[in-house]
């Protein structure tokens, strides 16, 4: 009796001991495809990952089927242990045609369910064979720029691109679809770069990763710009260091804090207005010339700047924008319609409000003592945004104005004058077929 009853515990035990390790992983390997679906190329890698956290993966196998042709373009088998797996998986050499194509993902894990042959999972996934880049044409014909100003270049490009736009040097410029395949796109010849240095690039992108690069008939003019010496006293720095003191806390020295702020800090600001210029509508929110703030000029665009104490040269610096003085905390008004994407303290710049105006095309007002206008406001032409004051790197109270294209700085005055606005912009973007007046 004893006797039957340990053996059939026995039994018990064998049977769920076995059914445990039966049982134990009975999901098969889990797949995802990066893109799982629409147009891909030889350009483009695919990301394959798999995952088995029960038994682990065992083997890999994927074909391309095109029509009749199928073809295997990996097969692998995994070490044990291995929970997850990532590939990058390239169409190139697999001789596709531009079409429809198939691509199945079979996947096996360890588990001994199934009688040993394990979880096994295939996945199809419906993707395009895309190897042909978009075809681009340049619709506008003079881009005439001022070192240091702006352009604008109208393009049609045949399909719906991942990235369009003008690159010059580092800089991407992006480019907005306006109506039908035509885009329109805002471009700058940077203040910093020379004539012979400047050769933009009009870059398109489509959706499977071909790229088509072309050049365009440009015109350039070389500008000379002012110097201006700047003396760094005692009494500024004593006057206007603490204002910063909270940004560089370990540094207590008034010179030494002046020149990271007008170093470090200044760079940090540079960056944050190319993010800013991101934030932009795809249309323009503008219309005709931009208002001149009334004021006395002080310092001019792209000026550069040498600093002196004591006698002694210490820093140097590029001033982007233009200095306008009048009365302390004079209204400051909107240069055009648009929307207000920054109303905050920025740096060397002080209180600060930026208005999107579309397309990339930003105006900047800094050293402010009052913000009468927020973020996401609708503001119009020569409407008040603020009060002018000498809040962050200023010496005594006047506006910076400044311009910007997707965050960089160009001649304002450009913008102050209907007649460049009209040959070099408002001309262009009125032959879009459907487009915006302005
Ligand atoms: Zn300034």
């Amino acid at each position: 009796m004893k006797f039957s009853v340990l053996v059939i515990s026995l039994l018990v035990a064998a049977l769920a001991v076995g059914g445990f390790f039966y049982l134990r992983d009975t999901s098969a390997p889990q797949i995802a495809l990066n893109p799982e679906a629409g147009p891909v190329s030889a350009k483009k890698a695919l990301l394959l990952d798999l995952q088995d956290s029960g038994s682990g993966l065992k083997e890999l196998r994927v074909t391309v089927v095109q029509g009749e042709k199928t073809q295997e373009i990996l097969n692998k088998s995994f070490d044990a242990g291995t929970i997850a797996h990532q590939e990058s998986l390239v169409l190139s050499g697999a001789g596709l045609k531009d079409g429809p194509l198939e691509l199945r993902v079979s996947a096996g894990d360890r588990s001994i369910y199934s009688f040993g042959r394990g979880n096994r999972v295939e996945q199809s996934f419906t993707l395009e064979y895309d190897s042909k880049p978009p075809t681009v044409a340049v619709v506008s014909t003079a881009h005439n720029l001022n070192q240091g100003g702006a352009g604008l270049i109208i393009y049609t490009v045949s399909e719906e691109p991942a990235k369009s736009g003008v690159q010059v040097g580092e800089l991407f410029f992006p480019g907005f679809r306006q109506q039908g395949d035509t885009f329109a796109c805002f471009f700058a010849f940077p203040w910093n770069m020379s004539a012979a240095q400047f050769t933009p690039r009009l870059v398109n992108i489509d959706q499977a990763g071909n790229e088509r690069i072309s050049g365009f008939y440009h015109h350039v003019n070389a500008r000379s710009f002012p110097r201006d010496r700047i003396e760094i006293s005692n009494n500024f720095l004593e006057s206007k260091m603490p204002e910063f003191q909270e940004f560089y806390p370990e540094t207590s020295d008034l010179l030494q804090l002046f020149l990271k702020v007008n170093g470090e800090m200044r760079g940090q600001n540079v960056q944050a207005l190319l993010e800013i210029g991101r934030n932009t509508s795809p249309r323009p929110l503008w219309k005709g010339g931009f208002v001149r703030q009334l004021g006395a000029p002080r310092g001019h665009f792209a000026q550069g700047r040498t600093y002196h104490h004591n006698g002694a040269e210490i820093d140097q610096a590029t001033h982007l924008g233009v200095d306008i003085a009048g009365l302390a905390q004079m209204p400051v008004v909107a240069a055009n319609g648009g929307r207000v994407v920054f109303a905050d303290y920025l740096g060397i710049y002080g209180n600060t409000i930026i208005i999107d105006h579309g397309l990339g095309l930003q105006s900047l007002y800094a050293h402010l003592s009052q913000m009468s206008a927020a973020v996401g406001d609708t503001v119009d032409k020569g409407q008040e945004i603020a009060r002018s004051g000498a809040s962050g790197m200023a010496g005594g109270d006047h506006l910076h104005f400044g311009m910007l294209i997707s965050g960089l700085e160009v001649v304002p005055l450009e913008w102050w004058d209907e007649n460049w606005i009209k040959n070099n912009i408002s001309g262009k973007l009125a032959e879009i077929p459907g487009g915006a007046p302005l």
